[in-house]
């Protein structure tokens, strides 16, 4: 065993570690199925890696999760028998922080404690999945002691959570990694706080990780022996190990739907909606999927964690799967557990799998229906995925050609029907003029531009709605999508607008005769002093009160567009 060495926390980290043990106010029971989430993933990497290197030097005899409380000393400590960690993952892992996103998250964390927003930063929080550091709710000090399967020595991590932590090298490490938490002396007050006492523990793993698919055995005292003396430790598993998904839908309770997704999702926000499938026949498959009820933070950056775990029979595969569903659905998290593949699958070869590629295509419908019901059931939940969500469903109007209609059919625009409530397509074209024969819409950056644009002025006058596209994505998958059930898109800055086409055109056209021979020679002089800046200059019906706009061609990148483009260095 080595001299401990201190290091010193990685500045996010810190920062966040304050956040966190400052900000929970309620709930710090979770702590234990944060560090149970770990143990039992520990485990699932062990046992497939072991399948796959018949090499490693690993046991795997009687893989474990064990729950040591220590009334005595106050300490409570939670042992598998897994995997474990190298001194470099150590320090990785648990000394860094390296999500994507992590000082946005601090920033609006601290935001909402300034606020006094408890419930707020809270839910953040849990967005965000803080994982391991959740220990330091509850302990003023965290020991580590971890081996990784197939190496010698282990590596032994101690911190109090806030500025530094000691790492040293122990030489009889068991496999796998043991936290042991020395709890926090307020906690005594507080009988629902002692997180020695069996009651409690038994209760939290019940609650929150009953479908642990390991034991998790907890160390008691035994009964006292004839002589009164006897206190010979005895263990007992207090989960029912059941694999969720594989249970009938009947039998589970939304509660238990409730915590896996927050085992699965490393969130501890509940669950926007649940989708449990399963397929039978020549290939069988059970998924079982969730929609958030909020954007992680890293939504739309690169690298964003994915969400689906695949198993094959009961045993975990891969997490973050992304051969299983498209980009644009990444944000969905959950389980698919396959019959038929093989145990050796790599991502490589994944996406290439026929049976995967099969899965893939039901999930994806199947996920488009149920926001699709949810739209017609329940407008208030809807409205909630659209707004965390919409951004990157979009995206599958120009990556998913099979589903278009049906994406469509889920989306929601702002639109000069109404200030506030987003429209449907559908109700869109249900509220089309008799003769209009476009869906109109204008892209920009924002909603009073838009309504200001000298664009709007005829279709105003006319009483015409327009679709108000203000996301940066809705400039190019309206380049592709030119048609919704029928009836074409078209925007509004672009090309000829044969307004007067909508309504009868008679006595306009001997107007518009006169108008085109009265202004000719200033479209003239106009078009040949702007003529370094436009293509052509012309007489409009669609101006009401504004002396003259700018159009696009037909086919012409609109000035956002062009905008990022250049964003981009293209
Ligand atoms: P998350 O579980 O969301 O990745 P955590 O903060 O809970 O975040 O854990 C960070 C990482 O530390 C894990 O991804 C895992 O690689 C490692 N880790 C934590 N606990 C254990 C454990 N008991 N055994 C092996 N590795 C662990
Ligand atoms: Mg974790």
């Amino acid at each position: 065993t080595s001299q401990a060495e201190t290091y010193e926390f990685q500045a996010e980290s810190r920062q966040l570690l304050q956040l966190v043990v400052h900000s929970i106010y309620s709930n710090k029971d979770i702590f234990l199925r944060e560090l149970i989430s770990n143990a039992s993933d520990a485990l699932d990497k062990l046992r497939l890696e072991s399948l796959r290197d018949s090499a490693l030097e690993a046991d795997t005899t009687d893989l474990h999760i064990a729950l040591e409380p220590d009334p005595e000393q106050r300490t409570l400590t939670v042992r598998d028998n897994g995997i474990g960690m190298s001194r470099d993952e150590v320090v990785k892992l648990i000394g860094t922080i390296a999500k994507s996103g992590t000082a946005e998250f601090a920033r609006k964390l601290k935001e909402a404690r300034q606020a006094q927003d408890a419930e707020g930063s809270a839910a953040l929080i849990g967005n965000f999945g803080v994982g391991f550091y959740s220990s330091f709710m509850v302990a003023d000090k965290v020991t580590l002691v971890t081996r990784r399967a197939g190496e010698t020595e282990g590596t032994r991590w101690e911190s109090d959570g806030k500025g530094t932590y000691t790492l040293q090298t122990v030489a009889d490490a068991p496999q796998g990694t043991s936290v042991t938490l020395h709890l926090k002396p307020e906690d005594t007050e507080d009988r629902l706080w002692d997180y020695t006492a069996e009651h409690r523990i038994r209760d939290i793993v019940r609650q929150h990780s009953d479908f642990i698919p390991w034991p998790v055995r907890l160390a008691k005292e035994g009964g006292t022996g004839e002589d009164g003396s006897g206190t010979e430790r005895t263990t007992e598993t207090i989960n029912s190990m059941k694999a969720l998904w594989a249970r009938p839908q009947d039998d589970i309770t939304e509660d238990e739907y409730k915590e896996f997704y927050k085992h699965v999702s490393h969130d501890w926000n509940d669950p926007l909606e649940t989708i449990h499938t399963r397929a039978e026949g020549t290939f069988e498959y059970q998924a079982l999927l969730f929609i958030p009820s909020r954007a992680p933070f890293d939504l739309f950056q690169q690298g964003a964690r994915r969400g689906v775990n695949l198993y094959v029979k009961r045993v975990f595969i891969m997490d973050e799967c992304e051969s299983l569903l498209p980009d644009y659905l990444r944000f969905v998290k959950g389980v698919v557990d396959a019959q038929d593949l093989s145990l050796n699958v790599s991502r490589e070869t994944l996406q290439q799998d026929r049976q995967i590629q099969l899965m893939h295509r039901r999930l994806v419908k199947k996920i488009l229906s149920t926001v699709k019901s949810m739209r017609t059931k329940d407008a208030e939940r809807y409205g909630t995925f659209w707004e965390q969500f919409g951004r990157a469903v979009k995206e599958g109007l120009l990556s998913d050609f099979e589903n278009r209609e049906t994406i469509l059919d889920i989306c929601s625009f702002a639109s000069t029907h109404d200030d506030e409530q987003l429209t449907s397509l559908r109700d869109y074209k249900s509220r089309m003029k008799e003769g209009q024969e476009h869906i109109y819409y204008l892209t920009g950056e924002s909603r009073a531009r838009l309504e200001n644009s000298p664009h709007m002025e005829a279709f105003r006058a006319k009483g015409l709605e327009v679709l108000l596209l203000t996301d940066p994505v809705d400039e190019v998958w309206v380049e592709s999508v030119r048609e919704f059930d029928g009836t074409p898109l078209q925007s509004i800055a672009k090309g000829q607008v044969d307004l007067d086409g909508e309504e009868d055109g008679k006595e306009g056209d001997a107007e518009r005769e006169q108008q085109e021979k009265d202004y000719g020679p200033l479209l003239t002089w106009l078009a040949g002093t702007l003529s370094e800046d436009v293509k052509e200059a012309r007489l409009s019906t669609r101006l009401t009160t504004s002396p003259a706009c700018i159009v696009g061609d037909e086919h012409d990148v609109t000035p956002t567009l062009e905008k990022m483009y250049r964003a981009m260095g293209q």
